[in-house]
């Protein structure tokens, strides 16, 4: 479910501006895409600055010297800081447990119709997918699993919503969707807003993860099991996260439900079956 991500969890950086700022960015500079923001380390509001919807006033909460930062395992962005140029915005690295063979991609992920066909499944493929994306994915260091809230009936309803957002969260919302009949509609290649605040943005944020919608009214919030699914949804989702996650060789622990991931907890509902059965159904 998206939600409005984007938004949630930076009412204290609105009530922080709205006594400082004047209804200005802090920095002309600081106006940038709100994907890039986030991928930055930032935190993005909106109303502070001319342009797109998707402009907006983007704050770091975490300015320290470079030098510091990458000792520490860190990544530096530049712009989004007040002081002196060698005070960036740091973004936690993984750290030295880190595992696994997946690495920074920095690109558009071309590659999902053919991996979700060669798992077997449908695939169709919305025109325009391939650059599609507010930017390039940083990494594919988790999948983030969500469903719609859409219409109670018919194959993919939310599509379209999916696919370019809504007036107040521009699309696309994730990179692929999932019809009740078990089909696959790949979306976008690139950075998508479906992930909101998460316990470690550095592996479940936009930049870092993908996000896959299913769509379903998620009613009722009831995760024992998945008998709200109809049963070719189910395994269709379970055996194209499988392909997914073997393909950017992400760990079971790293598919994660959107209500495990997003801060604070409670904040999401989604997806409403039994995170466990699925982890465990992927192998
Ligand atoms: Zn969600």
């Amino acid at each position: 479910m998206f939600g409005i991500d984007l938004l949630t969890g930076l009412i204290c950086l609105v009530v922080f501006y709205a006594r400082t700022s004047n209804g200005q960015c802090w920095s002309n500079s600081a106006c940038i895409d709100a994907g890039q923001c986030s991928a930055k380390g930032g935190s993005s509001q909106a109303g502070l600055c001319s342009g797109g919807n998707n402009i907006r006033c983007c704050t770091c909460n975490n300015c320290m010297d470079a030098t510091a930062c990458s000792a520490s395992g860190g990544t530096s962005y530049a712009g989004i800081c007040p002081g002196a140029a060698n005070i960036k915005c740091c973004v936690k690295g993984d750290g030295p447990s880190e595992t696994g063979s997946y690495r920074p991609v920095n690109k558009m992920l071309t590659e999902l119709a053919d991996i979700l066909r060669a798992a077997g499944l449908t695939v169709v493929e919305e025109d325009g997918w391939k650059t599609r994306g507010h930017r390039v994915m940083s990494s594919v260091k988790g999948i983030l699993v969500h469903h719609t809230a859409g219409a109670a009936t018919g194959e993919f309803p939310s599509k379209n919503v999916v696919k370019v957002g809504r007036s107040d969260l521009a699309g696309p919302l994730a990179q692929l969707g999932l019809g009740r009949s078990g089909t696959w509609y790949v979306i976008a290649a690139g950075l998508s807003y479906h992930a909101g605040k998460t316990i470690d943005d550095s592996i479940f944020g936009n930049a870092n993860a993908i996000g896959i919608e299913a769509e379903a009214t998620g009613t009722p919030v009831d995760n024992a099991g998945h008998k709200y699914w109809p049963e070719v949804q189910w395994q269709s989702y379970v055996r194209g996260v499988k392909a997914l996650k073997e393909a950017y060789g992400i760990p079971t622990a790293r598919v994660l439900g959107h209500r495990e991931a997003a801060v604070p907890l409670g904040r999401k509902p989604d997806p409403n079956f039994s995170m466990d059965e699925f982890r465990a159904a992927l192998g």
